[in-house]
């Protein structure tokens, strides 16, 4: 029964039905008083939770069309070591691809996506939105502007201040790279920028199995890959005309309870000499990226792909166009 209230849930095209004509048969008696009023939000289903928590999985299922191709490449695609003969091919041949992300990865993107809101709106806070650099928008969006914030500015329009804040978006032509660091800030009288990056983590309780993956508990120090993404973003505003200081900042918040404070911060060196190091050089495999697309072209096959049959080029939507191209 359960399977057939999903196969329909994927196949619903918005019209509502009775609830028998789906459940099949006469609804079960919630365990609880109380947990009927839930499923009577789902007037067309069989108010038995087991069905609503199916129903939900099959919604958070459904499938999404995605562009892959973008003549940019973002800063986290670079750093996460996406091949970039993929992405120019991707851009040229304008090519799409389904995704399906499981119920349990939504739900986990929901989580780590309200920590960081939380940890950015009470930055804005503390610091003032003077001090705070992004896209800034009153309630009807007719005030809509990038830079500092400020709320003495109204709208013409609601009359309300441009208090709603969205991530700045710095892009630089001669690698064809875009980023959005999650805040810009800067100490007040201060005229330089300082990139804040912030992460979630997940919290293994104590006794809990530890797996390769990091944990708010033993984190020592800003993972590398984040340390970069958030360094490519202060060279990237550099690179564009802003006064930066020399510091980027790393935040962690807790994804989950914990007893001491939930929040760890991380101060990066910008201009330590491996640092500085490590960023030149995925800046120079973002510009030969960016010349090659200049005479629309691409880059060259990656290390991981000397044949088709690689797990590499199993996985990549360009690998047809890949093999058969001559640049
Ligand atoms: S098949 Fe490999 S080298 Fe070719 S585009 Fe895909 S990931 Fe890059
Ligand atoms: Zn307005």
């Amino acid at each position: 029964m359960l399977q057939r209230i999903v196969n329909r849930a994927q196949g619903f095209k918005g019209s509502y039905r009775s609830a028998s004509s789906v459940s099949g048969g006469a609804p079960e008696k919630p365990k609880k008083k109380g947990q009927r009023v839930i499923a009577s939000a789902l007037p067309m289903f069989s108010p038995c939770g087991e069905a609503v928590g199916a129903l939900l999985s099959a919604h958070d299922r459904k499938q999404e069309r995605v562009r892959l191709g973008s003549e940019w490449i973002h800063v986290s695609a670079l750093i996460n070591g996406e091949c970039l003969r993929a992405v120019g091919i991707a851009h040229l041949e304008d090519v799409t691809a389904y995704e399906k992300p499981r119920p349990a990865d939504r739900l986990l993107w929901a989580i780590g996506k309200a920590v960081e809101k939380h940890i950015r709106d009470s930055m804005i806070e503390l610091y003032g939105a003077h001090n705070c650099m992004g896209r800034w928008q009153c309630p009807c969006e007719a005030l809509d502007f990038e830079g500092e914030g400020d709320l003495s500015r109204k709208c013409g329009k609601c009359g309300k201040p441009a208090s709603t804040y969205s991530e700045f978006n710095v892009k630089h032509r001669g690698t064809m790279l875009s980023g959005s660091p999650d805040l810009l800030v800067r100490r007040e009288g201060s005229r330089k920028w300082t990139p804040l990056e912030i992460k979630s983590i997940k919290v293994v309780p104590k006794g809990g199995v530890v797996t390769g993956a990091p944990d708010f508990h033993n984190l020592e120090a800003a993972q590398r890959g984040h340390v970069l993404q958030v360094l490519m973003y202060r060279r990237l505003m550099l690179e564009t005309g802003h006064e930066m200081t020399d510091e980027a900042l790393v935040c962690y918040g807790a994804k989950d309870y914990v007893m001491q404070s939930p929040y760890k911060f991380f101060t990066i060196d910008g201009e330590a000499e491996e640092n500085v190091k490590a960023v030149n050089h995925l800046m120079k495999s973002a510009k030969e990226y960016a010349l090659a697309l200049k005479s629309r072209k691409v880059t060259g096959r990656s290390n991981l792909c000397p044949n088709h049959e690689t797990n590499k080029a199993k996985g990549c939507h360009c690998k047809v166009s890949c093999f058969s191209r001559k640049s």
